[in-house]
């Protein structure tokens, strides 16, 4: 069986064969934050120049700023921002010849209802198109107990997985700051609040997947933003006690979960590709790709700053339109964006590997 893919947005079960062989191929897909349509377009040259398939992600504030923070209800912008969003990555993801999965990231229990939102303009797509406008969404629960964390994830599943659509959730650590765990004394290999138990995976996939898709973000020492970075030693070796477990268990095959590496910014790369052999094929990337964008931008405007104070120099009359043209500061941004992409594709060994033909 061939296991290539019509290029474009990919959902259902076309989206479970990107998984599926990224695992079996040892690779990861990076999930890129993207906040414009500089960033979606940077994001798909990218994948296009290295031959992979992408994951572009949004966060209810990518999609209110999508939709412009000029219009006034914030909660409609950040639904239609980030549906405007999808419309413009279906209408181009298949020009650029490589396979898009669209995801949203982090949403905690104040933005169910954005979730919920989304998902009602993917059943009406599914009606008209067959297919979901999402492939994905992700719901993070991990700062609620795990019964509420779970029991949210099979409803919002349960609808869901009718229309081929996948869920990401996040099973947290049981500590955090107001729990004395953020200090930096007490952050040490061997604190069992900042791992994910595989007991926990182990409910999450009991309960899930006779329901539909789902993808896992566990904690094994990774970090966003809590914390100083580098101050939790990553552990992979948790994911693999997870997925032992659940395989034990309920005689699944080999590597049952399929997990998503949050935070990871920073990481060796020894222990990425560790994390990818125990069934990682997601990899978020945001701070490194904003950063990346900003410093060309910074860089541009060092490089003339006369052409940003007046349109036409007051000295000897040189007229700076050519380089004050918001394409040419935007472009170099881009370009850098995917300059920073390019390393992400190397590190996540998914170069060459688009299943797009
Ligand atoms: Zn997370």
């Amino acid at each position: 069986m061939s296991n290539s893919l019509k290029p474009g947005v990919v959902t259902g079960e076309n989206y479970r064969t990107l998984v599926r062989e990224a695992k079996k191929g040892h690779y990861a897909l990076p999930a890129v934050n993207v906040v414009g349509t500089n960033s979606i377009n940077a994001a798909m040259e990218s994948a296009a120049k290295n031959k992979s398939d992408i994951i572009i992600q949004f966060s209810n504030s990518g999609g209110q700023f999508y939709a412009g923070f000029g219009l006034e209800d914030s909660f409609e912008a950040k639904v239609l921002g980030t549906v405007s969003a999808a419309h413009h990555v279906h209408l181009l993801a298949e020009k650029y010849g490589i396979c898009v999965v669209l995801h949203t990231d982090h949403a905690n229990k104040a933005l169910i209802p954005w979730v919920e939102e989304l998902i009602k303009h993917s059943e009406n797509h599914f009606e008209s198109h067959g297919k979901p406008l999402f492939s994905s969404h992700m719901l993070d629960l991990s700062g609620e107990v795990i019964d509420f964390n779970l029991s949210e994830s099979k409803r919002l599943l349960e609808r869901m997985s009718k229309i081929g659509m996948s869920l990401e959730i996040e099973l947290g650590v049981t500590g955090g700051e107001e729990d004395g765990v953020g200090s930096d004394d007490d952050i040490g290999a061997d604190n069992p609040l900042l791992y994910t138990q595989p007991e926990d995976c182990l409910r999450a996939w009991e309960m899930l997947s006779p329901i539909g898709h789902f993808s896992l973000a566990a904690s094994f020492g990774n970090v966003h933003g809590v914390y100083k970075p580098g101050n939790v030693k990553l552990r992979p070796e948790i994911l693999k006690n997870s997925q032992d477990l659940i395989e034990r268990t309920c005689e699944t095959g080999s590597r049952p979960l399929d997990l998503v590496f949050h935070g990871g910014s920073g990481s060796e790369k020894g222990k990425i590709s560790t994390a990818i052999g125990y069934g990682v094929f997601k990899m978020n990337i945001d701070t490194d790709t904003q950063f990346a964008f900003s410093k060309a931008i910074g860089h541009y405007v060092n490089e003339s700053p006369k052409a940003f104070l007046h349109q036409v120099d007051p000295e000897d009359g040189t007229p700076y339109k050519k380089l004050y043209d918001p394409r040419k500061v935007l472009r170099s941004a881009e370009l850098s964006m995917i300059e920073r992409l390019d390393e992400a594709f190397v590190d996540l060994g998914s170069v060459g590997k688009s299943l797009a033909k």
